[in-house]
């Protein structure tokens, strides 16, 4: 109590003091003097009120920059599940899109469809295919002719039971060869397809040999027939199915005599590019085509 009446003895003396200045000063003197008083409070709460301004400005800044961030990482997250979103619709799609009927895969893992027979066409005695690819068949078989070729069919649609008769007598001759069931067995499923697995009852595969030489084997690919063929046969829409060196994706050893018919513009293509149906069609419509 005794410093807080001393330190109002002191204001009241300082305060008498400035009054007593107040009045020992001129007219002139006093207006300067408020004019400053006034001039330092205006300051006072002007710099206060900018300062306050400047750090609104600066905090609307840091929220419209944080704003346009968020809406950035939304814009990117939307784009990337845009396309994931487009990706699987075109997956989906490549699956849905229906083989057609000249593409229709028969090997190991895709056997033929259960009592499906092809509508008949004979174009030599004993000889029928699917009738839509007897007209391509003949015209080939016509142009080779008249080209001096003489191509010899020695097999084409093949009936299902008539592929177990195949199969049968192929693993019988192998038997009384000397070697057992079992490997008879193994060694045939390398040359013959088992029943149900084989092209030839789509009605749509043929085996051509030259009339100079007839055997199945590697030497066929050598025959002035057999070079034609690889060479034309796209342009009636076959392709040679079993090429050299694709075994492990056909399933099926080198084949130089079996062509299958496709359509001119598959065959064309696959043929160009070298491949095999099981890879044309793993590439354009599946991704599970492999003959093993
Ligand atoms: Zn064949």
């Amino acid at each position: 109590m005794k410093i807080l009446r001393g330190f109002m003895k002191y204001i009241g003396w300082c305060i008498k003091g400035i009054r007593r200045k107040i009045r020992a000063m001129s007219p002139a003197q006093k207006r300067m003097t408020t004019v400053a008083i006034f001039g330092i409070i205006i300051g006072c709460l002007m710099g206060n009120g900018i300062g306050r301004a400047s750090e609104k400005r600066k905090s609307e800044v840091k929220v419209q920059e944080a704003m346009a961030e968020v809406q950035k990482k939304a814009d990117e997250k939307y784009d990337s599940l845009e396309k994931q979103l487009y990706d699987l619709q075109e997956e989906l799609n490549d699956h849905e899109k229906e083989i057609p009927w000249n593409l229709v895969l028969v090997n190991a893992s895709h056997p033929m469809e259960e009592g499906y027979v092809p509508e008949l066409t004979e174009i030599q005695p004993g000889y029928s295919v699917d009738t839509r690819i007897a007209n391509e068949l003949r015209k080939m078989l016509a142009d080779a002719e008249a080209e001096g070729l003489h191509i010899e069919m020695c097999s084409a649609y093949r009936s299902v039971e008539r592929q177990q008769q195949v199969f049968g007598d192929s693993m019988k001759d192998r038997v009384k060869s000397g070697m057992s069931y079992w490997d008879a067995y193994y060694e045939t499923t390398k040359n013959v397809a088992l029943p149900g697995t084989s092209e030839h009852a789509l009605g749509l595969a043929l085996d051509l040999v030259s009339s100079s030489y007839t055997g199945l084997d590697e030497r066929q690919k050598n025959t002035a027939e057999a070079k034609w063929l690889a060479e034309n046969c796209h342009k009636y829409g076959f392709i040679l199915r079993y090429p050299e060196g694709t075994t492990d994706i056909t399933g099926i050893v080198f084949e130089p005599w079996h062509y299958r018919y496709v359509g001119e513009e598959h065959a064309q293509k696959i043929m160009e590019l070298g491949i095999t149906l099981e890879e044309y069609l793993e590439e354009h419509y599946d991704s599970k085509a492999g003959g093993k």
